[in-house]
């Protein structure tokens, strides 16, 4: 194999990192293989640098781009409406179109307001709980991942399984320095999946919690589903309580369907996180929620407010997004359909090389470990898989065209095709066959 040049992407590297704090805008940016990677274009399924290197992107983006890159109604509808105008500091009627559909497609979306991105919605719902309810604290579960703010930049890194200790009382590390000593306090954290023990500890401590914040599947870490009866449960546990349920949908909205996981599983959150694939890569995210939750942000109680929101172009993405999943009733079908032959295709590449690759996931996602572990069903287990032959597969795939997030997370689109999928195979049977 032809060894692939990064060299004018280390250069540009060298020169960002003059100006752009650690050449980057984004932490997660730097780790990618065999540095920060700088990129012209991307059409489709390709993404394309500036060595002139053409990659097939199971990355998406992180998640958003459901409908490949350049989707060109997507940008029609983008150009067409910013035209008219950018920011208004003022109401749109494109905006009640796109709550409207919201509120059509996700179950709990009685009322919902809109923010720019993942991190700050999932505040907004924190607010909103704990204004409701008058209690203090969330409950949230080791792996999953709600944004880089302080309450929730804990227990993200862990140095190793021993280090978290014992399943009802977690150790919990800083992923960051300078956080809030604080913002500790806000929270506490258990092992996910684990029913029997969320009954336990919230039953000892409802009196301070205002709610539980999930993640439907975990995304984050593993692609890991939830156990059967784990979402009811905690929707039981909720109810009992007078606990808000918050969905984390910032990945699995609109990649299990229109109605996210909620739809997907049946299961209604009072308060839950749309960003990521609503919008195509524009910044744009929502806070959903059931009326009576949400009449704290109506009453003003709870004050949301940015500058930012709802700009023209994000809106425009939002909208032409959705219609564009909604054009083929066969879509999400044909998705999961990919996401299973590949999951298949790679375990089958696995007992061919005798590698411990261990691939799970659901639907349009999944994720490769390589564990000698029979299953992988929280994050402890995930703390076990070998991340250095991780880091050597995923390198080996990127050397060869397929680009996977770092972590062993593979997304697929809309606009993938089995040709993508079989060229994965083959492409991921091949370097299994190299790497020790
Ligand atoms: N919640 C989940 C489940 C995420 O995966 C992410 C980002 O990856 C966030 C929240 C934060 O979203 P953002 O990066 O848009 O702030």
């Amino acid at each position: 194999m032809k060894r692939r040049s990064y060299q004018k992407s280390k250069d540009l590297l060298d020169r960002a990192s003059q100006v752009l704090a650690g050449g980057v805008s984004s932490e997660f940016r730097k780790y990618n293989h065999p540095h920060a990677i700088f990129y012209t274009h991307g059409e489709g399924t390709l993404i394309y640098d500036v060595d002139g290197n053409t990659y097939l992107d199971f990355t998406l983006s992180q998640g958003p781009l459901i409908v490949g890159h350049s989707h060109p109604k997507v940008l029609e509808s983008v150009e067409t409406y910013s035209r008219e105008g950018q920011l208004f500091a003022g109401q749109h009627i494109k905006e009640i179109e796109l709550a409207e559909k919201l509120h059509q497609l996700i179950p709990s979306a009685e009322l919902m307001r809109f923010c720019l991105d993942g991190s700050e919605a999932v505040q907004t719902a924190f607010r909103v709980a704990r204004s409701k309810t008058g209690k203090n604290k969330f409950l949230r579960f080791e792996g999953h991942y709600h944004g880089w703010l302080d309450n929730v930049a804990w227990g993200i890194s862990t140095p190793s399984v021993e280090a978290l200790g014992e399943d009802d009382n977690p150790h919990v590390f800083p992923w960051s320095a300078g956080l809030s000593p604080n913002s500790k306090d806000d929270f506490i954290i258990l092992p996910w999946n684990d029913l029997e023990l969320v009954e336990r500890i919230v039953a000892e401590k409802h009196a301070e919690l205002a709610a539980i914040i999930t993640e439907p599947i975990m995304c984050n870490n593993g692609c890991i589903v939830p156990n059967e009866g784990f979402l009811q449960g905690l929707r039981t546990i909720c109810d009992r309580y007078d606990i808000a349920l918050i969905f984390d949908e910032v990945i699995t909205g609109f990649r299990l369907g229109l109605g996210g996981a909620q739809g997907y599983y049946g299961i209604t959150p009072d308060l839950s996180i749309f960003a990521k694939a609503i919008a195509s890569g524009y910044p744009i995210s929502a806070i959903v929620g059931k009326k009576e939750w949400m009449d704290e942000i109506v009453s003003a109680r709870v004050i949301h407010a940015g500058t930012m929101n709802t700009s023209n172009p994000t809106v425009a993405a939002a909208l032409a997004t959705i219609e564009v999943l909604e054009e083929d009733p066969d879509t999400y079908n044909r998705m999961f359909r990919l996401g299973k032959k590949l999951k298949d295709g790679l375990r089958v590449a696995a007992q061919e090389t005798g590698q411990n690759l261990f691939v799970q996931g659901t639907a349009a996602m999944l994720s490769t470990s390589f564990t000698s572990l029979p299953e992988v069903k929280n994050y402890r287990d995930t703390l076990q898989a070998d991340k250095a032959k991780l880091g050597r597969f995923i390198a080996g795939l990127h050397d060869r065209g397929i680009r996977v997030i770092g972590r062993g997370l593979w997304y697929i689109s809309a606009v993938h095709t089995e040709e993508d999928i079989d060229k994965a195979i083959a492409v991921g049977t091949e370097v299994l066959k190299e790497i020790r």
